[in-house]
């Protein structure tokens, strides 16, 4: 795709022949020697698309998917919002979510105060906060259960609490790294089909990373595979 691709598009995400290094221990040495685990990677992703990144183990899907988050820098590349660049803007201050297999709830927090914790950042009252998290336990086919503890809930439960969590500030775009993957085959196909239709009902522009390619066709408008670092072809 290098040099195929080269304006960012005028509205939502654009990746641009992005690289990354791991530098961490091998600072001495020339980047040169040191193998990318992204390497000149380029694509968009439209306002309310849903992409998906998909492709074996170690390929680089998390690493592109921390890039654009701003976890880690790009060694060479841009990645843009609505055309303007992202290289000086902070990772909180990108206005994207992240979600990972592992929802990292809060265990000693309610279902509620959990989803709530999504909107900390923002200026909302006590009243629309917790409608907000009403609305999004309705969402996500938790209705009601605001009070519980996250103890007690199975596996797949923590997951939609985790995604109510993520959606609740509205992210202009959702990064989702292997939502999945934790749970088991029947379950997992069963919240495939949710998790399409809670994200197209929000409007959610999202990146859906998976090795699962009947997920990945369930969920994504479109589906783009890594292989090694790079896009594969
Ligand atoms: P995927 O998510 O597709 O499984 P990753 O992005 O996690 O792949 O990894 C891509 C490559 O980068 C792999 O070779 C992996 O070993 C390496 N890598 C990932 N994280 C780090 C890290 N923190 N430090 C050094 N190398 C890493
Ligand atoms: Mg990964």
């Amino acid at each position: 795709m290098a040099g195929v691709m080269n304006e960012p598009a005028r509205d939502g995400l654009s990746v641009r022949n992005a690289t990354v290094h791991y530098r961490a221990g091998l600072a001495k040495r020339s980047s040169e020697s040191v193998p990318a685990a992204v390497r000149d990677v380029s694509f968009d992703v439209a306002e309310g698309e849903i992409v998906a990144l998909i492709g074996p183990s170690g390929c680089g899907k998390s690493t592109m998917l921390r890039a654009i988050s701003g976890l880690e820098p790009l060694s060479s590349g841009a990645i843009y919002w609505a055309g303007e660049s992202l290289a000086a803007v902070a990772p909180h201050r990108r206005g994207f979510g992240l979600m990972f297999q592992d929802g990292q709830l809060f265990s000693h927090m309610s279902v509620a105060k959990n989803v709530a914790y999504g909107l900390s950042a923002q200026r909302v009252s006590k009243e629309e906060k917790s409608q907000r998290v009403d609305e999004l336990l309705r969402l996500v086919g938790l209705p009601g259960y605001g009070s519980r503890a996250v103890t007690e809930l199975s596996g797949g439960e923590r997951q939609r609490v985790a995604l109510a969590r993520s959606l609740a500030p509205r992210p202009r775009l959702l990064l989702l790294d292997e939502p999945l993957s934790a749970l088991d085959r029947s379950l997992r196909e069963r919240l495939a089909s949710d998790l399409a239709r809670m994200l197209r009902e929000t409007g959610t522009t999202a990146i859906l990373v998976t090795h699962d390619h009947d997920e990945a066709d369930t969920i994504a408008d479109r589906v783009i595979a890594m292989s090694m670092g790079t896009l594969a072809s």
